[in-house]
């Protein structure tokens, strides 16, 4: 039995790519390990460009915090989304951390903004 990483539909072995999502199907056993190796993690940041999403990961990454980059067109994820949108995907634990780092390290203009107000 195959399965349908991003609407879960099941499908005979014969078919390889789901007829609603047009995504690749996966076997249930890896759709099982897929789900399991990624239950603690939640996307902390959504973005078209590779680029953006790469900087993030190297913003997380020297902070320590371990992350993952999904592009819906690798498609063997369980987590539905939009086509062409990469995922950044943190663990629970570091999430509220990850969060403001890419808060403080994506907007420079906006945080520049906020300080010369804030200065008195
Ligand atoms: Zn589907």
């Amino acid at each position: 039995m195959k399965i349908c990483p991003n609407c879960r539909a099941e499908y005979e072995d014969t078919i390889n790519v789901c007829a609603d999502c047009e995504v690749e199907l996966i076997s249930s056993e890896d759709f099982k390990l897929l789900e399991e190796n990624y239950i603690d993690w939640e996307v902390v940041y959504t973005t078209p460009e590779l680029y953006e999403a790469e900087m993030v990961k190297t913003n997380l990454e020297s902070a320590n915090i371990d992350c993952v980059i999904l592009d819906q067109k690798d498609s063997s994820f369980p987590l539905g989304g939009e086509m062409g949108v990469l995922k950044v995907l943190v663990r629970k634990s570091d999430f509220e951390e990850a969060l403001q780092i890419i808060k403080n390290s994506s907007n420079p203009e906006i945080e520049s903004n906020d300080a010369s107000h804030g200065e008195q």
